[in-house]
């Protein structure tokens, strides 16, 4: 809804409406985070709705988004500090005021720094998220550099793509005849802004959609073609259609030529990886590995959007490479409709992280420097006197 309506809105009902961002995946969240209208009644946030004026998600929201007032109120949140009384795991805790909570964890933390020096506190989080800037800005006062990513999803696919093709690239859903789900489950997963409303926005222009995953969820039921493949065997599935792709020539030697190193020793490679050979670990018969990699390669705007799904097994890293690899032999790499190489997501507008306290020896005391820049604080220039003395060894 816009602003008046939600202005009438709240009016019938008695309400007061609070034009904000939802709390969940930003400002500098996923997508930059959703404009929302709060409803609140006698003090109490009692619902939300979808700001049409937002860039982020235009009017629309996700269940989570609509939920916030259930997280906010529910009887599990922990709105206090609470003190571990028995032994870990035991579960026995003591409520504690937040005057003795900090002063514990300040002592903590000072005799820490006192010890080990201020690059010793690293603190790893899910990146871009509301709250990030504020962790960032607590090391930087602290003194310490190291804040980086949790690395339960999206690391796998920053960092196989980085070492392959230098970036992180973005499927193109607003032009592409073809759009691959792979380990992505598009509507309850990631934030509204994309890939749910492009996903079906997608769909409704009618491009053709493939969802590979072992699990019937949404977007299997409006997709075209539904691979299930047994779980953690990505990795054989993307060698086999590098295979088909390579053997069939459906190549895009310009692309090769112009960009990319190593084609020759990949021919060879790549020989041991027929779909037969992939049919029994993946579960998918070869036919079908055959004509999605057809498909894919001969559909001229086709996108591949990996997801957290793809992740989260144990050959994860290589699996990304091969789908790298076969968007780049195929010439299906930043051209309309494929995917493209885009700027990361939009930070808050007013940084708060004390970036101007950051010293270069605090820079040199940076834990894995090379990590994607999405995930970790400082910027390029930054970082460049390190990655040049790197060279320089
Ligand atoms: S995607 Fe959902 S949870 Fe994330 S900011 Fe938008 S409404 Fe909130």
């Amino acid at each position: 809804m816009n602003y008046q309506q939600a202005l009438e809105t709240a009016k019938k009902n008695g309400e007061r409406v609070v034009p904000t961002v939802c709390g969940m995946c930003g400002p500098g969240g996923p997508g930059g985070g959703c404009g929302i209208y709060a409803f609140v009644r006698d003090g109490k946030f009692v619902k939300v709705a979808g700001m049409d004026e937002s860039p982020v998600n235009q009017g629309a929201i996700c269940a989570k988004g609509h939920a916030a007032p259930q997280w906010v109120y529910s009887p599990d949140r922990l709105t206090h500090p609470l003190r571990r009384i028995g032994r870990k795991g035991e579960g026995r805790f003591e409520r504690i005021t937040w005057d003795v909570a900090i002063a514990q964890i300040a002592e903590t933390l000072k005799a820490q720094k006192a010890s080990y020096g201020p690059e010793s506190l690293a603190i790893l989080s899910p990146a871009r998220r509301s709250y990030s800037e504020y962790i960032v800005r607590f090391l930087t006062a602290h003194g310490s550099p190291n804040f980086g990513h949790s690395g339960i999803c999206a690391m796998q696919r920053a960092f196989a793509f980085m070492y392959t093709i230098g970036t992180w690239p973005q499927p193109d859903y607003q032009r592409s005849d073809l759009i691959i789900l792979w380990g992505r489950q598009p509507i309850f997963s990631g934030p509204v802004a994309r890939p749910a409303k492009s996903f079906l926005a997608a769909r409704q222009r009618g491009a053709k959609i493939i969802a590979i995953k072992p699990s019937v969820e949404p977007d299997v039921g409006m997709a075209d073609l539904w691979l299930p493949i047994r779980p953690g065997t990505d990795t054989a599935l993307a060698l086999a259609m590098l295979h088909v792709v390579i053997a069939e020539d459906l190549l895009d030697h310009a692309f090769i030529d112009r960009w990319c190193s190593g084609f020759d020793p990949l021919k060879t490679h790549i020989r041991q990886y027929p779909p037969a050979w992939a049919e029994t670990i993946t579960g998918l018969p070869a036919s079908q590995i055959e004509s999605v990699a057809r498909m894919y390669a001969t559909t001229r705007r086709a996108a591949i959007d990996l997801g957290n799904g793809v992740e989260h097994t144990p050959s994860s890293n290589d699996a990304i490479r091969a789908v790298a690899i076969l968007m780049a032999i195929t010439g299906h790499l930043d051209r309309p409709g494929t995917d493209l190489f885009v700027p990361p997501a939009a930070k808050s507008p007013k940084p708060i992280t004390l970036k101007e306290r950051v010293t270069q020896e605090m820079v040199d005391k940076l834990v894995g420097p090379e990590f994607p820049r999405a995930f970790q604080p400082l910027s390029k220039a930054r970082l460049r006197p390190i990655i040049a003395s790197w060279k320089a060894c």
